[in-house]
């Protein structure tokens, strides 16, 4: 049975009473998480929008029951509720803020695709209106910052004017008549959005009834998704508070840098090139200690019985590019290998000069069998990572052991 939709035609009734034609056990739940029962309600009439075009439906109350979804299903618009509903009459309420949302974002929705197609000759191919952000979809080339700022501007203007936002019917080619630009080929009549000198457009959403309602149009970032380009905006409401949490992150930055909110990017800059010019030094230190610690190890190490000698480190505190540094140091030096750890994340790297005539990537491969880890290398140079950091002091021992064996 078809279901009078009360917001057609005054999309701000948000009280209304309507007879309960039927209320059954709901076969799905609200939700998959929600465990309670829930029943669906049908009425002859009502105020309530179903999640359909792009917004999302209505919550409120049907006498005592909360309603926790709308749908529709053909003509008639189910309302689950989260307790039965006795025969006879219902008083329904809409959960305004929530609604009233809806009709900026959907009615800011129809304006800045307007200004897109009619300004700048891009098409909207979707919309989708989320609890946090809306998007459209928009064909074409990617927009530049020209287009998405001089469609917003212009969608801003027509809310300055605070033009009127009418309901009109008609049948497709009356309203194509009116200016539709969008092929429609449902029968019967068409309930279409007009804004006053600006837009005509199919749609059975709700609606503000002048665009000084709207607010204000943001336009926020836009990503390629296939081949469209989506736009996110957010319009009244959501505006106010994106704006307010624009400035309030731009505010905590300032105070970080230590500046005037205008002077952020210089001195984040400026700070990141300080980083990047001690980070610069930092790494030249590091390389000249590793060259003075590794020719100081030299010194106090034994030649082997064949004039071998080995530098065993199991490094703590330090990046590991330090056992880089100083395993390239003591491997410039003929018949030296050089075996090295660092207990903080169990890197490891084996080392050699050519004429010590090992094979450090065997080599390391052989300790990893025993303790667990993963990496490779060649016959002179071989770095990995065990599984278990707290292994490194073990590691160095084994592949001494292995060395010294051989
Ligand atoms: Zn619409």
């Amino acid at each position: 049975m078809l279901t009078r939709r009360l917001y057609y035609d005054d999309s701000f009734e948000r009280e209304f009473t309507a007879k309960v034609l039927a209320c059954e056990p709901a076969a799905v739940p609200a939700s998959p998480e929600a465990k309670a029962p829930a029943w669906e309600v049908i009425l002859d009439r009502t105020a309530f929008y179903p999640s359909s075009g792009g917004q999302p439906h209505d919550l409120g109350k049907l006498g005592d029951a909360n309603v926790l979804d709308v749908r529709e299903h053909e003509d008639e618009i189910i309302h689950l509720v989260d307790r039965a509903l006795g025969p006879g009459e219902a008083q329904g309420c809409i959960h305004w803020p929530r609604r009233f949302d809806h009709m900026q974002q959907h009615t800011g929705q129809h304006l800045l695709s307007a200004m897109f197609q009619e300004r700048f000759g891009r098409p909207t191919v979707s919309f989708h209106l989320g609890t946090q952000i809306c998007t459209i979809d928009l064909r074409g080339p990617e927009p530049t910052d020209e287009i998405l700022e001089g469609a917003e501007r212009a969608a801003n203007q027509v809310i300055f004017e605070d033009r009127a936002v009418t309901v009109r019917y008609g049948t497709a080619d009356e309203l194509s008549k009116l200016g539709v630009r969008k092929e429609v080929d449902r029968k019967g009549i068409l309930r279409a959005i007009e804004i006053e000198s600006a837009d005509l457009q199919p749609c059975g959403g709700t609606h503000v009834k002048r665009t000084g309602q709207i607010g204000l149009v943001l336009v926020r970032r836009c990503a390629k998704i296939r081949q469209d380009w989506r736009v996110e905006f957010v319009c009244g409401g959501r505006a106010e508070r994106a704006a307010r949490q624009d400035f309030l992150l731009l505010r905590q930055t300032a105070e970080k840098l230590n500046c005037a909110p205008e002077d952020v990017v210089t001195a984040s800059t400026r700070a990141l090139a300080e980083r990047d010019a001690h980070f610069k030094k930092f790494r030249a230190m590091l390389e000249s200690l590793a060259k003075a610690e590794a020719a100081l190890a030299l010194q106090a190490a034994q030649r082997g019985p064949r004039g071998f000698r080995i530098v065993s480190r199991v490094f703590e505190g330090l990046p590991a590019e330090y056992l880089g540094f100083f395993a390239t140091e003591i491997a410039k030096f003929e018949k030296t290998i050089s075996i090295l750890a660092l207990a903080e994340d169990g890197h490891v790297l084996f080392a050699q000069h050519p004429s010590a005539a090992k094979d450090m990537s065997a080599l390391l491969k052989r300790v990893l069998e025993k303790v667990g880890g993963k990496g490779g290398g060649t016959r002179d140079f071989a770095r990995g990572r065990l599984s278990d950091a707290t292994q490194a002091k073990k590691a160095v021992s084994i592949a001494e052991e292995l060395l010294s064996a051989a």
